[in-house]
């Protein structure tokens, strides 16, 4: 049986495509070389910008309430907390998840493969990608099944979902430039007491060596997540105990129990293309960078839904095939962007010289408590880290500003009053229409004509301190970001939109 799209591997990238194809009517096989989802807790963090795109495939609600809210991050040095931000008030008015969600990835798998079951798919464990052909109608892929047999499967599709060793990006023959980090990462899911175990997010800036301290439950349970430097004297033989010495030198931790640790070298390399003719790479087969932001999961997960709704069209015949290529224009600009903020940051917290030590435990302590006062370095900061912030201005897709708005941001997320908010229509998955005030006739019978929902809000005075042109209108995406913004509303306009897009009208064709 011919699919449109071969999945390969079941992580949560992988898992997230799956999903989101079916929703969309795409028939899809997924396939994972591993027996069975994760089961160590890797990934915690969810941001805020996930929880959104999982709010359109009604999984949030499962997400947040299966895991822990962390509302507020401390930064510490020399044992003392220096400064705190409540990620409660500061995202309060730029999202509906204004806190930092902790999901340890085996149970958050678990839980896509009970959603992936419910819809009627079921992931083939201990099925192995071992090479693929792609010609011009489709990719023909060799498997290894369980019972080792050898199978050939066909897709119109392939999308290699299958982890930092990635077998299809390396049959691609792909480069993956970047680097691999000097440290030794460790992570430690523990039982321990002392400050530090206040239910928020701690990080400590002290030596060297880079500490956070992830709560996982609000209680005694929490991640410790740090770098050991490697030299002759500690290679290969960091264990618990001689972290657990520093972790309580710097921060007053002390630990009662030790669940999981692992120690791993950290590599950050962006791969050379996101596309290759039907073959797509998503998730860390095409990036890989320090797990010191979480942003690694997070991610992978916007880069399925970003792939997602433009493959639903193309094999829907209702785009042409151009549409595609804007999924590696928008992933790979946003994937080595991360890479190299990360990697900024991760190496001011962990350099060794003397100049950046001054600036970590003199400047930093000195300025932080000041510089977090402001209102706006702390939204930036939390739009940052929770991905709010990503946009595809000036990208193949995004065109226009009305307002603050431009074509390839994220649409601000409003609240209309009693308990309602303009993120209420996007579980459709489809394109729609928003005018914030009036939308003339002339735009309604377009709408109509074209079978594009159109969402028109009354006007309220908070709209414009979030950026919102009046009467203007905002053409959103599947995945709800803004593709134009017009602030002169042309029926004319919009059809070239799409037109030059390649995107066929009307859109239900
Ligand atoms: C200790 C640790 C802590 C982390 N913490 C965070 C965090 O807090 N936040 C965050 O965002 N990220 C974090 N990350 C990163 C995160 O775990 C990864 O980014 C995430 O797992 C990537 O998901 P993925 O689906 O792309 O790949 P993976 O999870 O690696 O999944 C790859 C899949 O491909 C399959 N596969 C591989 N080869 C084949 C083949 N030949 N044929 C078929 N299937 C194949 C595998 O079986 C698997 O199902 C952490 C990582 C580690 C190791």
């Amino acid at each position: 049986m011919r699919h449109d799209v071969l999945i390969v591997g079941a992580g949560p990238t992988g898992l997230v495509l799956a999903l989101w194809l079916n929703r969309m009517g795409v028939s899809v096989r997924i396939v994972a070389k591993a027996d069975g989802p994760g089961t160590q807790s890797r990934a915690l963090a969810v941001h805020a910008r996930t929880l959104e795109l999982y709010g359109q495939l009604d999984l949030a609600g499962a997400v947040v309430s299966e895991g822990y809210e962390v509302g507020g991050v401390n930064l510490w040095v020399g044992g003392e907390k220096r400064a705190h931000v409540s990620l409660t008030e500061t995202g309060a008015a730029h999202t509906r998840y204004p806190f930092l969600q902790i999901f340890p990835q085996d149970r958050h798998e678990r839980l896509l493969v009970e959603r992936l079951q419910s819809a009627g798919i079921c992931v083939e464990w201990a099925t192995e990608l071992i090479d693929f052909e792609q010609g011009e109608a489709g990719v023909t892929a060799r498997l290894r099944l369980p019972d080792g047999s050898e199978r050939s499967c066909e897709a119109q599709f392939l999308a290699g979902c299958d982890g930092a060793g990635s077998i299809v990006r390396k049959q691609l023959g792909m480069g993956f430039p970047g680097d691999t980090y000097e440290q030794t990462f460790y992570v430690a899911d523990v039982e321990a007491n002392g400050p530090p175990m206040n239910g928020e997010l701690n990080i400590d800036l002290d030596d060297s060596d880079f500490l956070a301290i992830f709560p996982l439950d609000g209680g005694s349970r929490a991640r410790l997540v740090g770098t050991v430097r490697e030299d002759a004297a500690t290679a290969g033989t960091h264990d618990f105990e001689t972290i657990n010495r520093k972790a309580a030198a710097s921060l007053g931790i002390n630990v009662t129990k030790v669940n999981w640790f692992s120690s791993y070298r950290v590599h950050h390399r962006v791969v050379d293309q996101f596309r290759a003719g039907r073959v797509f790479l998503l998730g860390d087969a095409a990036h890989v960078h320090s797990p010191a932001g979480g942003q690694g999961m997070n991610t992978g997960i916007g880069d399925a839904i970003n792939l997602a709704w433009k493959i639903a069209m193309v094999t829907r015949g209702a785009a042409e095939d151009k549409v595609l290529d804007s999924y590696q224009e928008e992933r790979r600009a946003f994937a080595r962007k991360l890479v190299r903020t990360t990697d900024q940051a991760f190496s001011l917290a962990t350099s060794e010289g003397a100049l950046a030590r001054f600036v970590r435990t003199r400047i930093v302590p000195l300025v932080m408590p000041t510089a977090l006062q402001l209102d706006w370095l702390r939204d930036w900061a939390f739009r940052t880290v929770s991905q709010l912030e990503i946009s595809y201005r000036g990208d193949a897709l995004s065109e226009g500003e009305a307002g603050e708005i431009h074509g390839g941001d994220r649409l601000p997320w409003l609240e209309l009053g009693e308990g309602r908010t303009n993120y209420e229509g996007f579980s459709s998955l489809s394109w729609q229409f928003h005018v914030y005030g009036y939308a003339g006739h002339a735009l309604e019978d377009w709408c109509r004509a074209q079978a594009i929902p159109l969402h028109v809000f009354p006007w309220r005075p908070g709209f414009e301190e979030a950026g919102v042109e009046r009467d203007a209108v905002y053409v959103i995406r599947p995945d709800c970001y803004v593709g134009l913004a017009d602030g002169e509303p042309s029926t004319e306009r919009l059809t070239a939109y799409f037109g030059s897009r390649g995107i066929r009208l009307p859109l239900s064709g």
